[in-house]
């Protein structure tokens, strides 16, 4: 049975429908990749599972359990760790202060993290706004993980950051699939750095799942046809 599977999923911003059908299923363990173009509805589903929005048909099963009744500030206990778009810190609180103010019980500490990101260790006291862009993602992946998530979402982490930078996010996206047993739903938009660390995919146009299989059976006539590459 898949960890994480949506099936059927609708959901609207007010009177403006953006999901018509999304179907998707990870599982445990495994690393899933959800692509598709701008506006497609990415962003939208991952609100859909992290409980931001509610769905208004479909179902969204995880860990066994119907998140169908569950607010979002419970999403975090459920075991939904999230890494948003645009790397939501405190500005104003030291990297440690984020840090602890996000910490749930848990094998992730401020410790483990510095093994992770030695970089955040080496800045634990200057404030969350003084960072560069790629020590922000940083901090907000480390904020995740300090909720000790079963399942870590990743939107658009390497968005705008130095190449040099991604490849430090990417690395740190590799070892958390080697070295622990999170699952993980990425969006990113590089299918080149996607396609060494995603075990499945599935591909949303227009708020609808066109396209979903193992990573592997990715072919060149589908991301032409639906990422236009
Ligand atoms: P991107 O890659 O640009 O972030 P996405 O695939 O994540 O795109 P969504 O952000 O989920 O796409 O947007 C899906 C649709 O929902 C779009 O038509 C968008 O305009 C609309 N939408 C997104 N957020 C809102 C909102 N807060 N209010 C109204 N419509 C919205």
């Amino acid at each position: 049975m898949s960890f994480l599977s949506l099936t059927g999923i609708q959901a609207s911003y007010g009177p403006s429908q953006a999901l018509f059908g999304v179907d998707l299923s990870l599982d445990e363990g495994k690393v899933l990749a959800l692509m598709g173009r701008n506006g497609m509805g990415k962003t939208t589903t991952i609100k859909v599972i992290c409980r931001m929005l509610a769905q208004s048909a479909g179902q969204v099963i995880f860990a066994g359990r119907d998140l169908g009744a569950t607010p979002s500030h419970k999403a975090a206990r459920a075991g939904i760790g999230l890494v948003p778009e645009g790397r939501r810190c405190f500005p104003n609180l030291t990297v440690h202060e984020n840090l602890i103010a996000a910490a749930r019980p848990g094998e992730w500490d401020v410790k483990r993290i510095a093994g992770l990101f030695p970089r955040l260790e080496e800045r634990a006291d200057q404030m969350a706004a003084s960072l560069s862009g790629g020590e922000q993602q940083m901090l907000a992946i480390a904020r995740a993980l300090m909720t000790n998530p079963t399942l870590l979402i990743l939107d658009e982490a390497t968005e705008g950051l130095a190449p040099v930078v991604r490849q430090d996010i990417w690395a740190a996206i590799s070892r958390l699939k080697a070295e622990t047993n999170l699952s993980l739903l990425v969006v990113d938009k590089s299918i080149r750095e996607l396609s060494a660390v995603a075990d499945q995919a599935v591909i949303i146009e227009r708020g609808r799942t066109v396209w979903q299989d193992d990573f592997a059976n990715l072919s060149h006539d589908v991301t032409e046809r639906y990422l236009g590459v």
